[in-house]
């Protein structure tokens, strides 16, 4: 027998304790991630498809100071850009689960200067 219980990954959102959960974006939106301790401009992020089921909650790594952004959400794909004085290291999806045909993911971008 499953125990009905469910065992919640901790997630990235669960970790930040400094999460401020931002709005939902739509299709051709351009946001700037920024770090939230020293507000350094980290990654662009273009919104390319908001129809496709995919709801992403994004954190940036801050190279300049090592803190995190603020978590943003974007709903469907998405494309990255480098901002100035940071470039994109790695991008690494740390969750993920499917709910309602909806998939979720946490991503992680690392930058570097
Ligand atoms: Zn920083």
């Amino acid at each position: 027998m499953q125990s009905d219980k469910r065992v919640e990954p901790i997630s990235l959102v669960d970790e930040l304790r400094k999460v401020k959960e931002k709005e939902y974006v739509d299709e051709g939106d351009d946001v700037t991630i920024r770090c939230s301790a020293c507000d350094m401009p980290l990654v662009q992020l273009v919104v390319t498809r908001s129809h496709v089921d995919v709801s992403q909650k994004i954190v940036a790594e801050c190279c300049h100071c090592g803190d995190k952004s603020f978590v943003e959400t974007i709903n469907g794909m998405f494309a990255l850009g480098a901002c100035e004085g940071s470039s994109i290291s790695t991008m690494d999806i740390i969750d993920q689960d499917t709910r309602d045909g909806i998939i979720f993911m946490d991503v992680l971008i690392k930058t570097k200067k």
